[in-house]
């Protein structure tokens, strides 16, 4: 009997020294929830980390509004977070006119939406890393991230939030016309058609919306409609029939894209219920006939459905890896609205919350290793940029410059124009005395933008010789920004219609 209690007192010791502290140990470091691993083997330890530097514990990819939501919930879950803005930061509505269907703005312009959230996300913990990603690798954990300037972060758990890109109509002529008169963004482009002759192809919001933009310049805008109906709302529609300058095709389809060297001409028109092919004269063609995901980093490494668009697991915006969470248009494919991607960016940032708590990494198990975050560099030097503002001026640094001289149009309030100084700054150092970069207050220079047809910020206008030769009215990143300007430098013929 007494050898039976002393057993059991020797098991309950057991227990209590040996496997109770190991149990409590690995839950808060470990993987409670996932063994030493999830299903694809991944091991979530805080341990083996030692030697990991460049750590992000939540990085998210893209910074349109499922990844500006992502971050701002991720930030005041207390997780510092660090954004990839991508290639286009702020997304696809930097390149909306106005936005009406924004709950508690009755209207509101893309881009000063964007910028709003932008400043919001800037007050609390949050990295923008102003570069894109060019390759990932979620074989592994921590997830490596490698940017556009070649930086490798080790991330701790990944929110994608990519969006979309334009659907092109694969006819020929459309590559080889490609900014030469062929468009996917009238609100960056429809300035050059005034007076033109413009087609937009597609008959969903998109392109009624491409439509109402371009009637503000070209003196007429038809909408090319493969169906005899258009899918775009009603509302949409019932405002395309009050313009005199916009009319719709029906049961038409462009099949060939055509023009001189220099630009667009004409396009070849099927006429599907006449059977006949015209050949019809324009000055520009705007395509809006759909969009698809940017998922192609995540092909064979995350479950993608038949159109492309990441899984999402049930009512959750968890994917098929542990730790990564997709938000927006790159997982949506039927709803595709702002709000939409806003809410599944919330939903990411909480998802990501419960997995980075269940295997322990919650903000305190963090603080152990957050001598090995990842941190920005700061630049170097800033060189200041001269400014104009009148026409005068203008007229005095443009049409006297043996150099192409690049304007960048702005104003105090906007988030993205102060977002892009540094690279603008950064822009003006490395091309020292090859190119001429001039600041434009566009509120203070009221005249000269009207002179220059700018009706929004930011825009960015070239001159070689005195003469017009680019205008992007987008946000650019750090790279693209570089890579924008340089072209002018390097080749003093390059133009961009
Ligand atoms: P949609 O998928 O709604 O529409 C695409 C259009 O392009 C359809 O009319 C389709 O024709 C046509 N199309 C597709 N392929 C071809 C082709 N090869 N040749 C000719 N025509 C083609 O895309 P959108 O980008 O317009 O809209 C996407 C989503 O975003 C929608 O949910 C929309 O409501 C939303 N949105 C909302 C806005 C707003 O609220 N302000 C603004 C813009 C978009 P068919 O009908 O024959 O298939």
């Amino acid at each position: 009997m007494a050898k039976g209690i002393n057993y059991g007192l020797t098991v309950a010791f057991i227990l209590v020294v040996v496997f109770i502290p190991v149990f409590f140990y690995k839950k808060s470091f470990c993987c409670s929830a996932y063994g030493t691993g999830d299903k694809s083997g991944h091991s979530f330890s805080i341990h083996g980390m030692k030697d990991v530097r460049n750590i992000a514990p939540v990085l998210i990819i893209g910074s349109g509004p499922a990844g500006l939501t992502a971050a701002l919930y991720s930030a005041r879950l207390g997780f510092p977070t660090y954004i990839l803005d991508g290639a286009q930061p702020g997304g696809q509505l930097t390149t909306t006119s106005y936005i009406e269907n924004w709950p508690s703005r009755e209207k509101i312009l893309g881009t000063e939406l964007m910028d709003a959230m932008r400043k919001q996300v800037m007050s609390y913990d949050v990295t923008f890393l102003n570069e894109d990603a060019s390759s990932v690798d979620l074989t592994q954990w921590p997830y490596t991230v490698k940017t556009s300037d070649g930086t490798q972060i080790n991330a701790l758990s990944v929110i994608i939030c990519t969006g979309s890109k334009p659907i092109l109509l694969g006819v020929p002529g459309e590559t080889e016309f490609w900014s030469k008169g062929v468009s996917t963004c009238a609100v960056c482009d429809a300035a050059f058609y005034k007076d033109k002759h413009v087609i937009v192809v597609g008959g969903g919001d998109s392109a009624a919306e491409q439509a109402l933009q371009l009637a503000v310049y070209a003196k007429k805008v038809d909408l090319i409609v493969r169906k005899d109906a258009m899918r775009a709302s009603q509302a949409m529609q019932e405002e395309l029939k009050k313009l005199p300058r916009v009319s719709v095709l029906y049961n038409n389809q462009v099949k060939k894209v055509k023009g001189t060297s220099a630009h667009v001409t004409s396009v070849d028109l099927y006429d599907s219920k006449s059977d006949t092919m015209t050949d019809f004269p324009v000055d520009g063609v705007f395509l809006a006939i759909g969009s698809k995901p940017n998922t192609q980093m995540f092909t064979g490494q995350l479950r993608l459905n038949e159109g492309g668009y990441i899984e999402v697991q049930g009512h959750s915006q968890r994917t098929s890896v542990e730790g990564v969470a997709a938000a927006g248009d790159v997982e949506d494919a039927v709803y595709k609205q702002a709000i939409v991607a806003a809410g599944e960016g919330s939903k990411a940032a909480i998802d990501t919350q419960h997995f980075l708590q269940k295997v322990g990494l919650g903000p305190d198990a963090l603080d152990k290793v957050s001598s090995q975050f990842f941190i920005k560099k700061k630049p170097i030097m800033q060189v200041e940029i001269d400014s104009i503002s009148t026409i005068e001026e203008f007229e005095k640094e443009v049409a006297n410059s043996d150099v192409p001289v690049v304007l960048d149009f702005y104003t105090p309030s906007c988030a993205s124009c102060k977002y892009m100084l540094p690279f603008y700054q950064e822009a003006a150092q490395q091309l020292e005395g090859r190119v001429k970069l001039l600041k434009v207050n566009a509120e203070k220079a009221k005249d000269l933008a009207t002179k220059l047809v700018v009706v929004k910020v930011p825009a960015f206008l070239v001159y070689k010789g005195g003469k017009l030769v680019a205008r992007y009215q987008k946000v650019m990143n750090k790279s693209k920004m570089v890579e924008f300007i340089s072209q002018f430098a390097d080749d003093q013929t390059a133009t961009i219609d």
